[in-house]
This record gives C-alpha cells, sequence and structure tokens, in this order.
C-alpha cells in the first residue's frame, strides 16, 4: 500500500488537478514573475517558448524564479493577498471529501505557497488535499527569508522540474479490476506531462492545454470553472455518462469554435 497511497480508501475515482489557474484563477508564479520579477512580456515569451519546445518548462520556471529576489515570506504573503480561488473550488472539495475521491495536487509550483494560499483560501477541508510539487531551499550561505536568499528545489530530473506522470503511473499501470478511474484537470504548459496519464481530461478553456490537446490529438473535455468539472464528474460517477463519451467532447468543441483557441498550421495563436 505505500507505493499507493491514495487508494488505502479504495476509491473507485481519483481527482489529480493542477493548482495554478486551476484550482486558482491567478497562476501564482506569473503573478510573482509579473508584478515582482521581470515581468509579463518576458513570462509570455517564455511560456510560448515552452509550447513551440525551444525551451522546457524547467528552464523557463527556473528564469522566472530567478528574477524574484524578494525574500520568501513577502513572497508568500503577496500571494496570500492576491490570489482568490474558484468560485465553486471549494463545493466540488466538499462533494469529493464525501464521495470518498482522493484529491491530488500535482504542481510545479512549490509546495510552501500552494499549502499556504490553500489553508487561507479553502480553510480546514484543505488538509484533505495532498500536494506533489516542487519545493524551496536556501542558496549557499543564505536563508529564505532574505533578499535573493531562496532557489526552487525540483521534484525530480526531468525538463519539467516536476514530472506529473510519475504520480499518476502506477495507478494507470494496474490491472483493469483494480483500476480506480481517474481525471486530471489543468490549463497550461506545466501540464503537458500530465494530459496523457488518465482517463479524463478537464483543460480549461481558452488556454494553453487546450491548444496542446488539439495538436497533439489528445482527448479532453473543457471546462470554464469547477462547476463544470463537478457536473461532469457527477454525470461519470453516477453512471450516466461513460469517460469516453465525455472526452471526446472538448474535440468537437473545438471544432465547432467553443474551445476559445484557434490552432492555425500548426502553430500555437489565442
Ligand atoms: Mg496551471
Amino acid at each position: 500500500m505505500g507505493e499507493l497511497p491514495y487508494l488505502q480508501t479504495n476509491p473507485k475515482f481519483i481527482f489529480f488537478t493542477d493548482f495554478d489557474g486551476t484550482i486558482t484563477l491567478q497562476d501564482s508564479n506569473d503573478f510573482l514573475t509579473d508584478n515582482i520579477g521581470y515581468g509579463k512580456e518576458k513570462r509570455v515569451a517564455s511560456n510560448h517558448a515552452v509550447l513551440e519546445e525551444r525551451e522546457t518548462f524547467r528552464e523557463s520556471f527556473q528564469g522566472m524564479m530567478d528574477s524574484v529576489t524578494k525574500p520568501y515570506d513577502h513572497c508568500i504573503q503577496l500571494l496570500v493577498d492576491n490570489i482568490q480561488l474558484d468560485p465553486y473550488f471549494k463545493e466540488f472539495l466538499s462533494w469529493a471529501i464525501a464521495n470518498n475521491i482522493p484529491v491530488v495536487v500535482l504542481s510545479s509550483g512549490m509546495v510552501p505557497i500552494i499549502k499556504a494560499l490553500l489553508k487561507n483560501l479553502v480553510g480546514d477541508d484543505s488538509d484533505y488535499i495532498d500536494i506533489v510539487a516542487n519545493n524551496v531551499a536556501a542558496r549557499p550561505g543564505k536563508k529564505i527569508e532574505e533578499e535573493g536568499g531562496w532557489d526552487i528545489a525540483f521534484h525530480d530530473e526531468s525538463g519539467f522540474g516536476h514530472d506529473k506522470s510519475l504520480a499518476i503511473r502506477p495507478y494507470s499501470n494496474l490491472p483493469a479490476e483494480k483500476r480506480p478511474t481517474m481525471f486530471y484537470a489543468g490549463d497550461g504548459v506545466s501540464d503537458l506531462s500530465a494530459a496523457k496519464e488518465t482517463h479524463l481530461l478537464f483543460a480549461k478553456k481558452g488556454k494553453d492545454l487546450v491548444t496542446y490537446c488539439v495538436k497533439e490529438d489528445i482527448p479532453f473535455t473543457l471546462f470554464e470553472d469547477w462547476e463544470s468539472i463537478l457536473a461532469k464528474t457527477k454525470e461519470i460517477v453516477a453512471g450516466q455518462t461513460r469517460v469516453e463519451e465525455a472526452a471526446r467532447e472538448g474535440y468537437e468543441a473545438y471544432k465547432r469554435g467553443e474551445a476559445g483557441v484557434k490552432v492555425q498550421n500548426g502553430s500555437l495563436r489565442h
């Protein structure tokens, strides 16, 4: 059981999810970079470089965080004061708790920031959520609560910094009769490593993850907020919709022009 911690309560479903821009309305690392780092223009250019595979996510994120030199506690407070929760996430979480569905955050951000934001935004129910993410470390001879004192401690050696497929694969490799149905929700370039790993991928309307799924032919369903995720997940848990059907809906919506993105000649345009 040690290697499969999310099966301890014998759930039939597991919900893996991105954090920044998915559970929250804003991406906390983008917020730091845009406001107290090298700025939005450079950050957006770096996001595109990742989508077009000219840069790894790890390199991009390292550059963003290197440009943020304020003490770590200052950064956390700035985020707690500014980052908002998706208005329906709390309702989703209560429902997941009542229905024995583990909720696991797989994030390319850093654990202390995610914990602080969840505690502030969700309250005590946030203890139910498992968090797998990068961490923070002091730079040599410094403390994290000093100017220029902290750095990212990456989760693994991958070009993603945190390869989100690593947490999901032990479950997707289980034989069919033991394997729970798995969901993933995400919005951006940090989710590329998880996009192919679950039964049903929720991709946020109009965001980079939709573009990527269309381009790579990965099945997905669109969401605008956790109200739509909750409604679809309830249908599946109740057996009213099969995941295979739901997984085709995103591409159908894209073809009807309802996904909020355009993919032209293989290049990526919003
Ligand atoms: Mg995100």
